[in-house]
């Protein structure tokens, strides 16, 4: 494929570009349980127009678009309110969870070398953290040290005390954790943390925008951001529970004085002085303006309508599951976001089986487990999901554990002793994928 000589007609190129969206996942349907979070059309049209009114612009120079400077900065007021940063509070905006927690991760390598002089850190990671914190450890060299959950797939306190030693900069706990939904005992790691003299970090890149709704409809959220003594920064997606297009997340610190870490200058550059505050130079205003439209269009009373949607859809889902011979919940999900695991043939043909009736789950290991995270939206299909995974189920349980398709080659990849192997297998399909 080369660029065409004579360019193409335009309506020829959107029609070709229409044609291949027709595969796309049916996430506007419900049909999906993770990637996109629907919150209805209205949400999707508000997103769209803001999004378009500063597609066209540069946030590397905050001077030369002042709307954008606005925008982010009512946004970030917005969000450091919501997690309860106290007066001092300060944080950035980035391009997702990933950035975020990178940033993050690399402010507190920063501060630790600065405040107490370690030049080899390791940082603490419940088994459950996200990956974005191994990227982040990979492309800092923050040396990772991994501490198992208890039974309750919680991060262990225990263990992560044991594992502190003297190069510690950074524990980590998740409100909740991306593959089971619970939250990690927050308020002892950050006591840990504080008593040690170590930064805490609390990856509410799923929860931020959520769980403090969840909370005011009065489920009981353990507590999980500022108000908790020894949290001293936090990630928290808009591109997931704040509705917003992808491309945009939070940020923060306890104190402006620890964000400060984050940022990056070079003066000594011909081309003049250069100064950004996270990873990203050249940055479309886009996802940020979208995200400020969704605050605003939604207000408080807007998004906990829409918890309240999802939290019933959970309510129903959760019971629903639980009712079914062969399922079980893995912990005590506090949210919409959960597993489950399925005995006799096993979640992966299970899953095969969903996804026959058009429904797409994720598929976890340790343990094999099916993933699902709801929107709103998820409500008007829920009862149809349920009726379906029922008849799903007793169609997988009579089924023998997989030996070919994707179930089998999953649960292979999932159980293989020699991870190494299972790396390069992952690698070799992300190769993969630019060959036409
Ligand atoms: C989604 C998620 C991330 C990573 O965010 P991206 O936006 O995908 O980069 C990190 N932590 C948790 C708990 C998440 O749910």
């Amino acid at each position: 494929m080369k660029i065409p000589q004579t360019g193409m007609d335009r309506d020829a190129l959107f029609a070709r570009m229409d044609e291949l969206r027709e595969k796309d996942a049916d996430w506007r349907g419900g049909k999906t349980f993770s990637l996109m979070y629907n919150a209805g059309h209205d949400v999707e049209e508000v997103v769209d127009q803001a999004f378009m009114r500063l597609l066209h612009s540069n946030a590397l120079s905050l001077s030369a678009f002042p709307s954008l400077r606005r925008l982010e900065a009512e946004v970030l007021s917005m969000g450091v309110g919501l997690l309860n940063g106290g007066p001092d509070a300060a944080g950035s905006t980035t391009s997702g969870g990933t950035e975020s927690i990178c940033m993050s991760v690399k402010t507190a390598r920063e501060w630790a070398r600065a405040e107490r002089g370690v030049d080899r850190p390791q940082m603490i990671v419940p088994a459950s953290a996200h990956p974005a914190f191994h990227k982040a450890a990979h492309y800092f060299q923050v040396e990772p040290v991994v501490t198992p959950l208890s039974g309750d797939f919680r991060a262990d306190v225990d263990a992560i005390r044991d594992a502190i030693t003297d190069r510690t900069i950074l524990l980590v706990g998740s409100a909740p954790c991306f593959p089971t939904g619970v939250v990690d005992p927050i308020t002892d790691i950050a006591a840990l943390a504080a008593e040690r003299g170590i930064l805490c970090h609390v990856d509410a890149c799923v929860g931020g925008y959520l769980l403090p709704w969840v909370e005011r409809l009065g489920h009981p959220v353990p507590p999980f951001d500022f108000r908790v003594p020894g949290v001293t920064q936090m990630s928290a997606d808009l591109h997931k529970y704040g509705f917003a297009a992808k491309g945009v997340s939070t940020v923060f610190y306890r104190t402006r004085a620890l964000r400060r870490h984050q940022f990056f200058a070079y003066v000594d550059w011909p081309g003049g002085l250069y100064a950004s505050p996270a990873l990203a130079g050249a940055r479309g205003g886009g996802p940020v303006a979208g995200a400020w439209a969704v605050l605003n269009y939604l207000g408080e009373e807007g998004f906990l309508r829409l918890t309240r949607d999802t939290m019933t859809a959970t309510a129903k889902a959760l019971a629903g599951i639980r009712a079914i011979d062969g399922l079980s919940v893995l912990g005590d999900p506090v949210a919409s976001v959960y597993a489950f695991t399925c005995d006799g043939g096993g979640p992966y043909v299970l899953a095969e089986k969903l996804e026959q009736r058009g429904w797409l789950v994720d598929r976890q290991q340790l343990p094999p487990s099916l993933h699902q995270m709801l929107s709103p939206y998820h409500a008007q299909v829920i009862d149809r999901y349920l009726a379906d995974l029922a008849e799903c189920t007793a169609d997988a349980r009579r089924s023998p554990p997989a030996t070919s398709g994707v179930a089998a080659m999953y649960g292979m990849l999932a159980a293989l002793p020699d991870r190494g192997s299972a790396r390069r297998v992952v690698l070799d399909i992300l190769d993969s994928f630019d060959r036409l």
